[in-house]
């Protein structure tokens, strides 16, 4: 017989997911109800108004979507990109090229600006890009590229979104409770997050905000949603105000009894807070890793406190230290992924992992390792 599963304790220091506090996981647990039980749409109420704490938005139509944070990024598109629009993509990374996919499929006409990988988006390009298609309906850029670390300027670059008349869409996964998203001062139109990097929740949900000029948008598209599943205009009706909920699908209960408990926790703390200790951490990780002659990826002005991204030394064997720290500390940190994979490691603060112990772990671990590497151990 197969036994029941009891995973390892580790400490989550990746680029996701992220420690998920004793408390969230206590949520989880409590008894399952009906997804149409009133005490369920109360819930649901209280999770679309802490989002929008958390998102820094008034917009009525926000909400977790019930799947990955690449289903949030597949909802933005498939409901804003119509067959023949035009979308300016920013890629500097994985999750841009992800963008990129999206709306090649979506029947859009992609406009692609790249950056290097490591470097922000270059707001100068996006207002080329424009100039050249004036016609572009939609600006879609990530807000932080998990893949490198780097964070790109959404103030600046939304307003020449604005300027030419496009919606923006956002992809704030890794920024959302970490440094700050200013969905309605930015005036962004469509954003969506992910319930297990800074908000520390389990993987599995999609928190997601949209303007009403999107709605409107989406009111007037000429075609159907290609997506039943992922259409605003089904989706609606279950998420919109609490009186008239009717049935498009189960939500996953438990796990929004998690994301409850975690942006309980945020609102406990403070959502300027939060950006402060993720700051800060970041400042004690960076000297400690400087320490042991690590160099960061991104430039400063880049940098995401809550993704570091650093070479690996000259010489590494950087697999085989990844799961050393595994094995012997019970430690994950992250590798790279494309052009950057063997060449550099991700080392996540996200949420509840951005603490005072979760850094000194990675530092004894990881300069134990790295001794023992010179060594030829
Ligand atoms: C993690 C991540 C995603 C995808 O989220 P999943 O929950 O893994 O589907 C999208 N964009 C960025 C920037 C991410 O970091």
């Amino acid at each position: 017989m197969t036994a029941s599963f009891l995973p390892p304790k580790r400490i989550l220091m990746g680029p996701g997911p992220s420690d998920v506090p004793q408390r969230v996981l206590d949520a989880m647990a409590r008894p399952t109800i009906g997804h149409l039980d009133p005490a369920f749409v109360d819930l649901m109420e209280q999770i679309k108004a802490m989002l929008r704490m958390a998102f820094r938005t008034e917009n009525a139509l926000t909400f977790p979507v019930s799947a990955p944070g690449s289903a949030g990024m597949e909802m933005c598109f498939v409901n804003l990109v119509e067959p023949g629009d035009k979308v300016i993509v920013c890629r500097n990374g994985v999750f841009g090229g992800r963008m990129l996919e999206n709306v090649k499929r979506t029947g859009g006409v992609p406009v692609v600006v790249d950056d290097a990988w490591g470097a922000a988006v270059d707001p100068q390009k996006v207002r080329d890009a424009f100039k050249s298609n004036p016609d572009a309906k939609v600006l879609a850029f990530v807000h932080a590229e998990t893949s490198t670390g780097a964070q790109s300027d959404a103030a600046a670059l939304a307003k020449i979104a604005q300027e030419a008349g496009a919606l923006t869409i956002l992809d704030c996964v890794t920024s959302l409770g970490g440094t700050p998203v200013l969905l309605d001062q930015w005036r962004i139109d469509a954003a969506y997050s992910g319930s297990q990097k800074c908000l520390s929740c389990t993987p599995g949900l999609s928190p997601v905000s949209f303007s009403e000029r999107a709605i409107e948008k989406i009111k007037a598209r000429k075609t159907p949603v290609q997506s039943w599943f992922l259409d605003l205009n089904l989706v609606l009706g279950y998420w919109q105000s609490a009186g008239k909920r009717t049935y498009h699908h189960t939500a996953p209960i438990n796990p929004m009894y998690g994301l409850h408990e975690s942006l309980v926790m945020l609102e406990e703390e403070g959502l300027e807070n939060s950006w402060a200790r993720h700051r800060a951490m970041h400042e004690k990780l960076k000297a400690g890793l400087e320490g042991l002659g690590l160099r960061y990826v991104v430039e400063e002005s880049a940098r995401l406190p809550q993704l570091n991204s650093i070479y690996v030394p000259e010489g590494v064997d950087e697999a085989a230290i990844r799961s050393r720290l595994l094995s012997e500390f019970n430690l994950e940190i992250g590798a790279g992924l494309g052009d950057m994979a063997g060449k550099i490691w991700r080392i996540g603060l996200m949420g509840y992992s951005a603490k005072q112990a979760n850094i000194d772990l990675c530092l004894q671990a990881l300069s134990a390792c790295l001794e023992k590497s010179a060594a030829g151990a």
